[in-house]
């Protein structure tokens, strides 16, 4: 009874009261809880699902995150970056598709070099992808981790004008267990002030189900959220990868940790309300029908890969990583018909930008 007072409540803002509704086992209340995350997706955000194409061009990094595939010295991973050829290719057909945005995705390079091909990638990008369905070019989202406010403000000039940044975990403790002593969480949150202030839609996230994290701790991660007013939210359930020194750390099912990251996305939405929620690839590591559960519990954009497949299985931040097969994924069929089925349409040449964004 407790727990269906909180789902029906328009003003959650109380930490045991969120802790209270991701703590939920039993299945009749977590589907009254997914129904009114659903409903209050279509009141705040619509019907339509965003699609952002996900090219992920390099998968060098200066950082060594304690539990990614890609990091620093992971000797094993054979690192590549994209042509700038590749990358225009890949924008155009996600432009060819109708999906209306790109999401560039990188490891951590500050160099000023690979600052000036990012900008120079989003320049070329902007001007191949001009067209009358889509008079602005692809709408481009960067993910590429912290940089100075200078270097932001050089993305969003290029025409970069989202962009994502996971603090991961925002329980000070936590952090420090899964991140080097040289990162710090003070840092990811000023990088994203400093994105705001530069322009961009700023988006941020946290993995579910990491060693010794909490539903109190998750629950703070979404207050965080909102304290911060970002635009987007991209989350997904901590997977470990064989190659990392967290690899064997005890952490719950995989079961466990997909229904948590589902009352998660949930949970943010009856809190956040009008923001962009993705459905990421992670749900899917988990399940066959993960990303289509996000949406259920709503999630309002999906980012099918169109890395190519040649450099896609290098680009493994955790074992499993599902979307290997290039055809299946960047076509992006087999995941239209699944939203499709749930009653929700596609949006085409849109750029589906953040209604919370918009209406500030
Ligand atoms: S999580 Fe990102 S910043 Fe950290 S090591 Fe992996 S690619 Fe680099």
């Amino acid at each position: 009874m407790a727990a269906l007072h909180l789902i029906n409540d328009t003003n959650l803002h109380q930490e045991e009261d969120l802790a209270a509704l991701l703590s939920l086992t039993d299945p009749e209340q977590i589907e009254q809880l997914r129904q009114r995350a659903e409903a209050m997706t279509l009141q705040q955000v619509g019907h339509r699902v965003y699609f952002r194409g996900l090219l992920e061009f390099s998968n060098r990094c200066a950082l060594n995150c304690l539990y990614c595939g890609i990091r620093r010295d992971n000797d094993a991973v054979a690192r590549y970056t994209l042509s700038l050829e590749d990358i225009r290719h890949g924008a155009r057909r996600v432009a060819e598709r109708g999906w209306g945005s790109l999401v560039l995705q990188s490891g951590e390079n500050a160099s000023a070099a690979n600052v000036d091909f990012i900008c120079n990638a989003v320049r070329c990008i902007k001007e191949d992808t001009r067209s009358s369905r889509l008079p602005s070019g692809l709408g481009i989202t960067l993910s590429a981790g912290v940089y100075s406010i200078d270097v932001y403000r050089q993305f969003f000039a290029a025409g970069a004008h989202r962009y994502l940044l996971r603090v991961e975990t925002t329980d000070a403790d936590l952090f420090a267990r899964i991140h080097p002593a040289d990162q710090t969480l003070a840092e990811r949150v000023q990088a994203l002030e400093d994105l705001r202030a530069a322009g961009f839609q700023v988006g941020t996230g946290v993995m579910i189900g990491l060693p010794g994290q909490t539903c109190r701790m998750l629950a703070r991660d979404v207050l965080f959220f909102k304290e911060m007013d970002v635009d987007m939210v991209g989350m997904g359930p901590y997977q470990p990868h064989r190659d990392t020194p967290m690899a064997g750390l005890p952490i719950i099912s995989a079961e466990e940790r997909l229904a948590l990251a589902l009352r998660m996305i949930a949970v943010t939405r009856l809190v956040l309300k009008n923001v962009n929620i993705a459905s990421t690839t992670a749900l899917e590591a988990l399940s066959p029908s993960g990303r289509e559960l996000g949406i259920s519990f709503g999630a309002n954009v999906a980012m099918p890969n169109v890395t190519p497949g040649s450099e896609r299985r290098k680009y493994q931040l955790y074992d499993g990583k599902p979307c290997l097969d290039e055809a299946a994924d960047e076509s992006g069929i087999a995941l239209r018909q699944k939203i499709e089925s749930l009653g929700r349409i596609v949006g085409i040449d849109e750029w589906g930008d953040s209604r919370r964004f918009c209406d500030r």
